[in-house]
């Protein structure tokens, strides 16, 4: 099976590089906001332009040639066209519905960056890469690559340049030996199994919360674009790329542990955007500047399913197992023994009782036992349609090799059946 991967490593410019690496990645901001906005003025005037690859590449020579845009032709010419690969993308992504509509690029921004489809030489030995128009520049080699590099990143974080490698290879996929498992999702449990262990949500995101109010607090009393304000701007920067990176880290090893041991794993087929809306009544500690908390939280939990979810999935398909998705209805209600569904059933966030045959169980549990048992019958039954099976597309992953310190995870077994 083909597999796709990313990889992605610190960058270590020297001064020159550094500045060209600005630059580059003002110039692919600056044609993509340019394109952005001639595709905007087409659709206004109705001129049946498309912004396709084609025609907003097309735009590129004429621009270099614009004697107030002469500075364009310092950029490698490749990563313009790169960015208008991006810009066409991003219009098809919005045409076909799975994205809002494109926005323009800002400094500092999440999309402050370039791309090289060719050209570009890693020197894994020499710890260094090559980057056509910029040189040899060294990275912090955190581990190897796997597979054939297709093309590769330059991204600016808020504590400096990194380097994102897409990579190819073929791997046979093992036979998995493990065994099926449900799994529920929760706010006080960052997940439940159906034998019954829970795993601890990453406390360490709490803690940082606290620190990241104070930080824009002091932000907000500071003199807008002073350069006061701009050093508290920075800490917040980072402060938000810390926390992802804790988040990164937990969720790699929940998805990990979970690969290893079980086979097939349910899970629930949850829209996480309406799912959350419900987060801000369960959090905990509510009562001090709730609606902010909540948000917050809410963000941050948005954030780790989706991508706990996706990597999930990858590291299963990797090991030969598989997660599939059943509709999540009435999961927490329905008693695993006798079958009786009903509000009543759920007396309490944690604690569940049937109303009808008296079955005592933690609710978390009892949802992931509900999950397990409707996957195992839609399997049997052949009921996976379109929601039933996770999607089995080899989806690209980012492994974080930066090389954080890992947080230790608080797997807590002993819910007894
Ligand atoms: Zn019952």
């Amino acid at each position: 099976m083909l597999f796709r991967q990313g990889f992605l490593f610190k960058l270590k410019p020297n001064g020159r590089q550094a500045r060209l690496m600005s630059r580059f990645a003002g110039c692919c901001r600056f044609v993509y906001n340019k394109g952005l906005s001639w595709a905007k003025e087409q659709y206004e005037n109705k001129t049946g332009k498309h912004p396709s690859y084609k025609n907003l590449s097309a735009l590129l020579p004429d621009w270099k040639k614009d004697p107030e845009m002469l500075w364009l032709s310092e950029c490698y010419s490749q990563c313009l066209q790169q960015s208008m690969k991006d810009l066409s993308r991003a219009y098809r992504n919005f045409f076909s519905g799975r994205t809002a509509f494109p926005v323009f690029h800002r400094k500092y921004g999440a999309n402050d960056a370039f791309r090289y489809p060719q050209g570009f030489k890693i020197d894994e030995t020499g710890k260094q890469i090559y980057l056509p128009g910029i040189g040899f520049v060294k990275y912090r080699r955190s581990r190897y690559i796997e597979g054939k590099a297709k093309n590769i990143t330059v991204i600016r974080k808020a504590d400096g340049w990194y380097v994102s490698i897409q990579t190819e290879y073929e791997k046979e996929v093992p036979v998995h030996q493990g065994d099926e498992v449900g799994i529920d999702m929760g706010v006080a449990w960052f997940c439940t199994l159906s034998d019954g262990i829970q795993i601890a949500p990453c406390n360490t995101l709490k803690k940082h919360l606290k620190k990241l109010a104070q930080l824009q607090r002091s932000l907000s009393r500071k003199e807008k674009f002073s350069s006061n304000w701009r050093k508290a701007q920075r800490e917040v920067a980072k402060l938000h790329q810390r926390i992802g990176n804790k988040r990164q880290d937990f969720i790699n090893k929940v998805a990990l542990d979970l690969s290893k041991k079980h086979a097939v794993i349910y899970r629930e087929d949850l829209r996480i955007k309406n799912m959350t809306a419900s987060a801000a009544g369960t959090v905990e500690e509510p009562g001090h500047n709730v609606g902010q908390k909540s948000g917050l939280n809410r963000a941050i939990l948005d954030q780790a399913w989706g991508k706990f979810f996706q990597r999930l999935e990858w590291k299963c398909e990797q090991r030969g197992g598989q997660v599939i998705k059943v509709a999540p209805q009435y999961t927490s209600r329905i008693c695993p023994i006798c079958g009786y569904e009903s509000k009543e059933n759920r007396r309490s966030q944690a604690s569940f009782k049937c109303m009808a045959c008296g079955y005592r169980e933690n609710a978390d549990v009892v949802g992931a036992r509900n999950i397990k048992v409707r996957g195992q019958r839609m399997s049997a039954c052949g009921e996976l349609g379109e929601v039933g099976r996770a999607q089995v597309n080899r989806r690209m992953e980012t492994v974080h090799g930066a090389g954080q310190q890992q947080e230790p995870i608080e797997v807590i077994s002993g819910v007894s059946h």
